[in-house]
């Protein structure tokens, strides 16, 4: 099915600055809408239900698995994450673009339901960086910043299944890369033939 609107996915390990980077996209690009997740894991912070995620009881989001409402969804960090299919049916049918923030085993799922869905991955650009940023940001004890870097090992054997990848060493220059994806994508053939139609159909190009 071709729709209108375009789908980016974008996964990378964490620290790798993913959240940071969509969250200046979205600042800039207000045609671009975050799907919000599904997640069993409890509020953090300032997270707000319908905002950050969606908290679901695990018996809710048993009974979401078993009505096939999640387009993907995985395990992470030992909680269940999923995302909606109808929220971003609905959405990229009405010509909107959506923005998902998720794992690597989600996103690779994704493809199955969309296959016009663009697959992003970031990489930091060292070990080392990826370990200091880990720890900069004091969230995590020892042991879990091992965990997650031993995670990232395995999570960034699959980049090469994805369609583009951006090293996040520069912030802003990895914003401008993540901007060039999405501008890219709505100069294609098919979408500028559908957004500019009165310019083509005035130039007679059918
Ligand atoms: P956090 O609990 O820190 O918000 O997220 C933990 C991880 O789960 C992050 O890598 C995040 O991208 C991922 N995640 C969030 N939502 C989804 C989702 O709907 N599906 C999948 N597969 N992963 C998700």
């Amino acid at each position: 099915m071709d729709y209108p609107g375009n789908l980016f996915v974008v996964a990378a390990p964490s620290g790798a600055g993913k959240s940071s980077l969509v969250k200046a996209l979205l600042e800039i690009d207000s045609q671009l809408q975050l799907s919000v997740s599904h997640t069993t894991r409890a509020p953090r912070g300032q997270e707000k239900h319908g905002r950050d995620y969606f908290f679901t009881s695990q018996p809710e989001f048993d009974a979401m698995v078993a009505g096939n409402a999640f387009v993907e969804w995985a395990h992470v960090h030992g909680q269940r994450y999923g995302t909606s299919k109808k929220a971003i049916e609905d959405r990229i049918a009405q010509g909107a673009d959506v923005i998902l923030e998720i794992d690597y085993q989600g996103a690779l799922q994704i493809t199955q339901a969309f296959a016009n869905a663009v697959l992003i991955f970031i990489l930091p650009p060292s070990w080392e960086e990826l370990r200091s940023r880990l720890e900069r940001r004091g969230e995590d004890p020892t042991d879990v910043i091992e965990m997650r870097l031993k995670n990232a090992s395995e999570e960034m054997a699959q980049a090469h299944k994805f369609d583009f990848v951006i090293i996040n060493e520069l912030f802003e220059r990895a914003v401008f890369d993540l901007k060039a994806i999405v501008h890219a994508q709505r100069l294609r053939y098919a979408a500028q033939r559908r957004t500019r139609a009165a310019t083509f159909e005035s130039l007679n190009i059918p």
